[in-house]
């Protein structure tokens, strides 16, 4: 079955968010539990809960995914910024353990003028007081462009991050199809040589979801700019052996092109025709 959702916004409640999705042919969706610029959650209703429970059980939405917010960056230099990530994080991962089947994908972070290593390190020092072995959520971190000091930019980093876990099974990765043709994986020429070096340096075992972005700016760009399906860098060529490569054409796909609600709609309609069962 084909997986494939937007990044919506849970302004209206979880189950209108989940009803939104069917509305436009999603069976999955991508969500901020707060805002991306941080500060307090809404308390959570549990009646929304039981409905979207209800409504995961009674259609194909089977998995929702979380997108941490951007402020946090667990491999600052500042103290303070890195306890007020861990604090955000924490408690974001204390709600989404009440909500159904979710992942949460965060950037990793960026380490300023410290050092990839340092900041590596600071990064699985925080993982490993974040994971509780009773949660349900997995963690995703996501591959990113390598814009400024950003780390997660090649397959080495993620591993390097997640060897220094303990508890290694809580987590997994996001591959963003804009962030890693921007970081110089050439998944428009070359996607099975990217696919076996992602399996060869991390292990495909560890490959959750994909974020399905074309890109304004071409290989290696660094640049970070999202574009609609088609209409980048990337083409409606590559997305579509994306979509259906026999080692990712199972993952969930969450579309973040700069589109609203109907424009998402298009696309996944688009994408639907594309994909091969
Ligand atoms: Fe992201
Ligand atoms: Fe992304
Ligand atoms: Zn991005």
């Amino acid at each position: 079955m084909f997986t494939i959702g937007s990044h919506l916004s849970i302004n209206k409640g979880f189950e209108n968010i989940g009803l939104e999705s069917l509305s436009i042919d999603a069976n999955t969706f991508q969500f901020f539990p707060r805002s991306p610029r941080g500060g307090q959650a809404k308390p959570l209703n549990p009646q929304d809960i039981k409905a979207l429970e209800e409504l995961m059980n009674n259609t194909d939405i089977n998995v929702i995914l979380a997108h941490a917010p951007y402020v946090i960056n667990l491999a600052s230099k500042s103290e303070k910024t890195r306890n007020n990530a861990f604090e955000l994080f924490e408690d974001d991962l204390k709600r989404l353990d009440q909500l159904p089947n979710n992942m949460y994908n965060f950037h990793p972070g960026s380490h300023v003028q410290q050092g990839a290593k340092k900041g590596i390190e600071l990064i699985s020092e925080s993982l490993n007081r974040l994971i509780r072995e009773d949660m349900k959520t997995t963690i995703l971190l996501e591959t990113m462009a390598g814009k400024g000091t950003e780390i997660g930019r090649t397959f080495e980093e993620l591993q390097e991050i997640i060897e220094k876990v303990d508890m290694d099974e809580k987590l997994g990765v996001c591959l963003d199809t804009c962030h890693v043709y921007d970081a110089g994986y050439d998944i428009k020429n070359s996607l099975d040589d990217v696919v076996d070096e992602f399996d060869q340096v991390i292990g495909l075992d560890r490959l959750k979801a994909i974020h399905l972005n074309d890109s304004k700016f071409g290989l290696s760009s660094h640049k970070d700019r999202h574009e609609q399906i088609g209409k980048g860098e990337l083409g409606l060529d590559a997305i579509t052996d994306i979509i259906n490569h026999p080692k990712l054409k199972d993952l969930p796909f969450y579309l973040e092109t700069p589109n609203d609600v109907e424009g998402y709609k298009e696309e996944i309609s688009l994408l639907r025709s594309l994909y091969v069962e």
